[in-house]
Parts: C-alpha cells; sequence; structure tokens
C-alpha cells in the first residue's frame, strides 16, 4: 500500500473475508478507492457448497475490516458482492440487509465459471458430463448463450484492458479471470500491456469465445425490494 500510494494509483481490493489484515498507520488507505467483499451466499449451508469456510467468522472478520480500515483513512465505499447460485436465491433479501444495516453497498450479481479453461470448454460444448451436471445444478447460466454472444459489438474492448492484473508474485496477466495463467510478465513498460493482451493466445481464445462480453451478466435491479442505505462515514 505504501508503494502504491507513493505512485499515486487508484487501488480496489477484493477479498472473500478468509483473513484478516489490519493497518495501523494512519492514512494509510486513503488512496484506496473501494473495498469488495464477494460472498457465495448468506448461510453456513451456502459456504460449504463454496468454500467451506466458517460463515460466523466471515461476517465477523468483515466487521473487524471495516473498523480497521477506517480508522486507518479508508473513506471510499465497502461493497458487498453477492454471488446468485440456484440455492442462495433466498439469502439475496437478508444479505441486502446485513449490507445496510453495516453501510456496504449491495452489489447481487450472478456467479459463472470463475476457471477460463472450463468456461471455455462449456462455450465449445467441450465440458465433461460431471462437470456440466455440477454447472447445471450450481449456476444461472443461460446469459452464457450465442444469442447473448451476437450482441457483442463489433468494436468491443473489454473491460479488463483498462486495469492492470497482478498476480501474487508480481506477474502482470491479462486478468483474474485467468485462474492459471501461461502468460505473464513481469518488466514490461505500461503502454505494452494492452499490445501483449492484444497477441496473448488466451485474450484471443477469449473474444474468440465471447467470454469477454458475456462474462459481464445482464443488471440485476429486479432482485430487490430492500434498498441499502449511503455509506454514512
Ligand atoms: S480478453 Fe478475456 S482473458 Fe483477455 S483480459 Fe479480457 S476477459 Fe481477460
Amino acid at each position: 500500500m505504501k508503494f502504491l500510494n507513493g505512485e499515486r494509483l487508484k487501488v480496489i481490493l477484493s477479498t472473500n473475508c478468509s483473513k484478516v489484515v489490519l493497518f495501523d498507520e494512519g492514512n494509510i488507505l486513503s488512496n484506496l478507492h473501494f473495498v469488495m467483499f464477494s460472498m457465495p451466499g448468506f448461510s453456513q449451508q451456502s459456504y460449504d457448497k463454496i468454500h467451506g469456510f466458517k460463515f460466523e467468522k466471515i461476517v465477523k472478520n468483515m466487521l473487524e475490516i471495516k473498523q480497521n480500515f477506517r480508522s486507518a483513512g479508508f473513506i471510499g465505499m465497502f461493497i458487498l458482492a453477492f454471488h446468485i447460485y440456484q440455492f442462495n436465491v433466498n439469502e439475496i433479501q437478508p444479505a441486502a440487509e446485513f449490507a445496510g444495516q453495516n453501510q456496504f453497498e449491495f452489489v447481487p450479481f450472478l456467479a459463472f465459471i470463475n476457471d477460463f479453461q472450463r468456461q471455455l470448454k462449456y462455450m465449445r460444448n467441450e465440458l465433461d458430463d460431471h462437470e456440466l451436471k455440477r454447472a447445471s445444478q450450481k449456476l444461472f447460466l443461460y446469459y452464457f448463450s450465442e444469442d447473448r454472444k451476437k450482441q457483442r459489438p463489433q468494436n468491443y474492448v473489454c473491460p479488463q484492458f483498462s486495469k492492470l492484473a497482478i498476480d501474487e508474485h508480481c506477474n502482470i496477466i491479462t486478468c483474474c479471470g485467468d485462474t492459471t495463467p501461461m502468460d505473464k510478465l513481469f518488466n514490461v513498460r505500461p503502454d505494452d500491456v494492452n499490445r501483449w493482451r492484444m497477441s496473448s493466445k488466451v485474450c484471443r481464445e477469449c473474444r474468440e469465445a465471447g467470454l469477454d462480453f458475456l462474462v459481464m451478466p445482464p443488471p440485476m435491479e429486479n432482485v430487490l425490494t430492500f434498498q441499502p442505505q449511503p455509506d454514512l462515514f
């Protein structure tokens, strides 16, 4: 964070709250743009189906992070990103209420196959029966359709091209959707990153399959009757 502040870069932090990282220096988080808490549901049953974390501990960690980040100079927005699966639609409302009570912005969106190679296989009808059955019982995949793919504008530019994704070894990777990246860079000038992306195998396959467009799910405006309150800080 010190380095990024020194470079005056806007930073976004995304976490599943399985671990708590606390900051003790005043103002170290003043450049943090927003913090995203991602949740695969709002019950222990839902957590058991995805990562197996203890739900109560995740909620406790989230509130601890919130308190600590505010005291370390963070003035931006906390976002609760709720991943919608077939098994957790009944939990959208309680999660939204929890978000409102804690001044988190509530953003529900449809979960997808968060593994580029498997998603590519799904698009090419190459996913094996077992994987296909698992996906069909958990996810809403109607929007990964050929019809929707046709709506991809000719001049569409992948939204990831305005962002920089860096892995845990400080390599630049095409995007965080590429979970087992073959293409990565360590030394590169900022101006060259998108040229490199354009010529990479993973981005080419992704574009051809329309995935760069399809992973942006349709808006979910009507899933809520509850309106989250604005952040009061
Ligand atoms: S084109 Fe696909 S793989 Fe490349 S950055 Fe965009 S989403 Fe990621």
